[in-house]
């Protein structure tokens, strides 16, 4: 039995290490010493969490209820409590200062089993129930521990580090070298479930990677596609017959059917079934086979007879993100009426299809899904002629659709889950208009706003991803681009991630200080015109300090479907630039 007084104390000096090899080293110590469930659950806390991605684990606990148990739990007044949460920013660092130096006795399953119990508690009386299952272990923590269970409860636990570091520290932790460290990300690719392989591998180690497969109720981490610079491009990267795609731009889902369960996971991994009610409906009366995963994209679309023709309309993304909602699902069903268009295919009755290429997985597709009511499955062109793929181009912008996808049909065109692959590759309508690209940024600062702009903000700093270090590195300021309504829901995002100095996955130039850090977890799409080098930057920043810099950036839309880590990265930006 490990005592949770070492994974507080574990986080507390992560906390301050920014060694990347350094802070996968202690994890793996960490992993090594544990036993059972033990490393299933801690895989879940280190990433601030109680279970994996696809489950809701919202524990249900805000800031108010936080306050009134922290006041129950150390007898003092919920104003004194705020007075120091208005000081600190942080209840976990309020609960440091105010609880009492105790014995640690707490277990981490101890811990984790009320975590779980705070969550279930629902319906009538559950705020009540929560508070004192919340005051109660409060009362059993010393004030490290304590700290660190607030800061879960709220979801706020803000190590600094995201999935990646946990995986390499498996390899070493569990399989005794950190080359298998590749080989275990490939997994979690599959099986995206974080505390189900950390079990698997400490069971099992090097042996364990094999025995993952898809599963039906799992979600599999998206494959995505490469840009290229042109249809010359285009034609040296993939040889032979390839096939284009329309490209819809509106949400991906991965639906996976297992008997009469059927669920969609979003690019996220998380499980937006309740929000496209009429997708799984529809889905329910033309998908048949018993079990099968499917892969796709949702769009706002409505489809209209005029004259005794049918005409399609397709609708920007922004018009879907309405559906992005938990409440009068029913009213914006008919609000914003969807369709679904499916590209792929991944498993169908017991069988991985992830290994079958494209050609293959997409004649299953066409087999085992009916096309009718808002079904449909992506329309291609299939060619050897790059004259005919921007022929295909042409119709599909006319239609109204952002551009297309051209995949490889070559004998390897395997599904690769969570890689931006060779074998995909998109081009947009704004790429043929010179060298306007769109980026998706994370934003780590913001600055004040002046004149018009007064008491909202002014411009962001917005970060790339560095995938070797797992460090944002910063791009560009982007101060163009916002309607006011934007500006209000930045803002509201913002305030729920400002932290009172950089991250230390965050790197930041002196002289580009902003006025205020924002912990990366909001994504925006940019929209810019070239790469330079800058020294102002930090993004891909060599030996010389020159880093790159993104000029002319406008902002486009926030991401809501981009975590972080799914930014656009310094090794795309410096292809970019350099075009190899
Ligand atoms: P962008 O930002 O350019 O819209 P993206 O960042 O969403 O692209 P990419 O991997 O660059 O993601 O482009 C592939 C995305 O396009 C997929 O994630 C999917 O959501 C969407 N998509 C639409 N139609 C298709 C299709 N026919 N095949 C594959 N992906 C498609």
């Amino acid at each position: 039995m490990t005592r949770f007084i070492e994974l507080a104390e574990l986080f507390e000096e992560l906390e301050k290490i920014t060694s990347h090899k350094e802070i996968v080293r202690k994890i793996a110590e960490f992993f090594r010493g544990l036993d059972g469930n033990e490393v299933k659950d801690s895989a879940y806390l280190f990433l601030g969490s109680i279970g994996p991605a696809f489950v809701n684990t919202t524990l249900g606990i805000k800031d108010r209820l936080a306050v009134r148990a922290i006041a129950a739990a150390y007898e003092v007044s919920e104003d004194e409590v705020k007075r120091r949460y208005a000081r600190t920013g942080d209840l976990g660092d309020v609960v440091f200062e105010i609880s009492k130096k105790r014995e640690a006795s707490l277990s981490i399953e101890e811990v984790f089993q009320r975590l779980g119990q705070i969550k279930e508690a629902s319906g009538k009386g559950s705020q009540e129930g929560k508070t004192w299952l919340l005051s109660d272990i409060l009362q059993k923590a010393t004030p490290e521990e304590g700290k660190y269970i607030v800061r879960l409860v709220l979801g706020r636990l803000r190590l600094g580090f995201g999935d990646q570091f946990l995986l390499e520290a498996f390899s070493i932790a569990f399989t005794g070298d950190k080359k298998h460290a590749g080989k275990i990300k490939e997994s979690y690719s599959v099986c995206t479930d974080i505390g189900e392989l950390a079990k698997a591998l400490a069971e099992h180690g090097t042996r364990a990677p094999g025995i993952f497969s898809i599963k039906p109720g799992i979600p599999v981490k998206s494959m995505l596609a490469q840009r290229v610079e042109s249809f010359e491009e285009l034609e040296a990267r993939i040889q032979g017959k390839k096939a284009a795609e329309e490209k819809y731009d509106g949400e991906r889902i991965q639906i996976h059917k297992k008997g009469d369960e059927i669920k969609g996971f979003s690019r996220r991994l998380e499980d937006i079934t309740a929000q496209y009610p009429d997708v799984i409906e529809a889905v329910r009366k033309s998908v048949l086979a018993d079990q099968i995963v499917l892969d796709g994209e949702i769009v706002a679309y409505v489809e209209l007879e005029k004259d005794g023709n049918r005409i399609e309309e397709f609708y920007p993304f922004q018009k879907l993100m309405q559906r992005r909602r938990k409440y009068e699902i029913e009213k914006y069903r008919e609000k914003c009426p969807v369709a679904v268009f499916f590209f792929d295919i991944l498993y169908l009755n017991g069988e991985s299809l992830l290994k079958k290429p494209y050609p293959e997985r997409r004649s299953l597709l066409e087999t085992h899904v009916v096309v009718r009511g808002i079904v449909h499955i992506a329309r291609r062109t299939v060619t050897e002629s790059i004259g005919e793929i921007e022929e295909f181009f042409d119709e599909t912008v006319e239609k109204g659709l952002e551009g297309i996808v051209v995949k490889s049909m070559g004998d390897d065109s395997y599904y690769e889950a969570g890689k931006r692959s060779w074998l995909w590759f998109k081009w947009k309508q704004e790429y043929s208009e010179g060298m306007r690209e769109t980026f998706d940024l994370v934003v780590v600062g913001s600055y004040y706003g002046r004149g018009r702009r007064k008491g909202s903000f002014g411009a962001l700093l917005c970060a790339v991803l560095n995938e070797e270090e797992q460090r944002f590195e910063t791009l560009t300021k982007v101060g163009t681009g916002f309607t006011e309504i934007n500006a209000v829901e930045i803002n509201n995002l913002l305030s729920t991630h400002v932290v009172s100095e950089i991250p230390k996955n965050v790197s930041i130039k002196k002289g580009m200080m902003p006025d205020i850090f924002i912990e990366p977890a909001i994504v925006i799409e940019v929209l810019g015109s070239e790469i330079t080098n800058s020294p102002g930057h930090t993004a891909g920043e060599g030996e010389e300090g020159t880093g790159l810099a993104l000029r002319f950036p406008r902002f486009l839309r926030i991401r809501y479907d981009r975590a972080p880590y799914d930014a656009t990265t310094v090794k795309e930006i410096r292809y970019l630039k350099n075009g190899a």
